[in-house]
C-alpha cells in the first residue's frame, strides 16, 4: 500500500481563500482591516525569512501588516515598550514576537506583555491556560495548523490513539492538548522517552516534531497509521526534510504529509485565521 499524501499546499490555499473573504466581509461591513504587527530582534537569517512570508502572507489574505525591527542588542525594555504601544494601537489586532529572541532577553517576560486578546501566536500564560481547559481564544498556529490539516483530510482523532514525538512549548505540549480535547488517547513521547517504538507503533495517528532526519522509519509504524511530519530539518545537501523517512514509511502509512509542503503551508495560515479572528472580536463580530 502506499500512502495518500496529503497536499499542504493545496489545504492552506483553500483554507486562505475562506480567511480572505472574512477580512473583505470584515471590512465592508465595519471598516475594520485586520491588522498584524511582527516584532524581531537581530539578524538571525531564518527569522528573516519567516517575518518576509508571513508579511507576504498577510498582504494576500487582506490584512494590514507592520515589521518592527531591532538590532540584536535591543533591551528587554525597549521590546516590552513596543509591545505596549501595540497592545493600545486600535488598528493592530495580532502582535507576533519572532522567535528566537536574543539570549539576553527573557522570551516569557516579552510574551507575557502582549495583551492577551492580541495573543495571535497563542504562547501568553492565559492562552496556554485556556488549551488546557478547552476554551484557547488563539490556538498556537503549528498543532492549530495539524488540527485543520486531519479536519480536512475527514480524519476524526475521537477514541484514536494518537502518538505526539516532541514535547516542545510551540508544538508537542499543545498538540497533545487540543488532541486530548477532541477525546483522542495521547501519548507524549520526547528525547528522554526510554523505547519510543513502543508509542509509535501503538498509533493510529503519529505526530512527529522533534527535529531529528529519519527519526521514524517503517519498523516503527503499524500498517494504516496517518503520519503527520512537523520537522524541518535542513541537510548537509541544503535539502529539506521532516523527522519521518518519507520514503520507507510513505509505502506502509495510510496518509503522510511531505517536507516541505505539509504542515509548514498550514502554520502561517492559522496566523493568517488567528488575525481575522482577533479583529473580528475586536469589532463585536466574533
Ligand atoms: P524543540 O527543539 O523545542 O523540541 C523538540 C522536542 O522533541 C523536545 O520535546 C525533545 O525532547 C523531543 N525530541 C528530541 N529528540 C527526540 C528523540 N530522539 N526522540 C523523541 N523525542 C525527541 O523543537 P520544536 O520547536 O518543537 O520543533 C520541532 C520540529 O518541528 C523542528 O524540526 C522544527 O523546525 C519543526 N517546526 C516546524 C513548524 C512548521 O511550521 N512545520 C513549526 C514549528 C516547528
Amino acid at each position: 500500500m502506499s500512502a495518500k499524501i496529503i497536499d499542504g499546499v493545496a489545504i492552506a490555499k483553500s483554507v486562505r481563500a475562506g480567511i480572505r473573504d472574512r477580512a473583505q466581509k470584515l471590512q465592508k461591513e465595519t471598516g475594520v482591516t485586520p491588522g498584524l504587527a511582527v516584532i524581531i530582534a537581530g539578524d538571525n537569517p531564518a527569522s528573516k525569512v519567516y517575518v518576509r512570508n508571513k508579511v507576504r502572507a498577510c498582504e494576500d489574505a487582506g490584512i494590514n501588516s507592520q515589521t518592527i525591527s531591532f538590532p540584536g542588542d535591543v533591551s528587554e525594555e525597549e521590546l516590552i515598550a513596543a509591545v505596549g504601544k501595540l497592545n493600545d494601537d486600535p488598528a493592530i489586532h495580532g502582535i507576533l514576537v519572532q522567535l528566537p529572541l536574543p539570549p539576553h532577553i527573557s522570551v516569557r517576560h516579552v510574551l507575557e506583555a502582549i495583551s492577551v486578546e492580541k495573543d495571535v501566536d497563542g504562547f501568553h500564560l492565559y492562552n496556554v491556560g485556556g488549551l488546557v481547559l478547552g476554551d484557547t481564544v488563539f490556538p498556537p498556529c503549528t498543532p492549530y495548523g495539524v488540527q485543520k490539516i486531519l479536519e480536512h483530510e475527514g480524519i476524526d482523532v475521537t477514541g484514536k490513539n494518537v502518538t505526539v514525538v516532541g514535547a516542545s512549548n510551540i508544538v508537542g505540549k499543545p498538540m497533545a492538548l487540543m488532541l486530548m480535547q477532541k477525546e483522542a488517547t495521547v501519548a507524549i513521547c520526547h528525547a528522554k522517552t526510554r523505547d519510543l517504538t513502543l508509542y509509535t507503533i501503538l498509533a493510529d495517528i503519529l505526530v512527529v516534531a522533534a527535529g531529528h532526519p529519519n527519526l521514524i522509519v517503517p519498523q516503527m509504524i503499524r500498517s494504516g497509521t496517518v503520519v503527520i511530519d512537523v520537522g524541518i530539518n535542513r541537510l548537509p545537501d541544503g535539502s529539506l526534510v521532516g523527522d519521518v523517512d518519507f520514503e520507507g514509511v510513505k509505502e506502509k502509512a495510510a496518509a503522510i504529509t511531505p517536507v516541505p509542503g505539509g504542515v509548514g503551508p498550514m502554520t502561517v495560515t492559522m496566523l493568517l485565521d488567528n488575525t481575522v479572528s482577533a479583529a473580528e472580536r475586536a469589532a463585536g463580530r466574533a
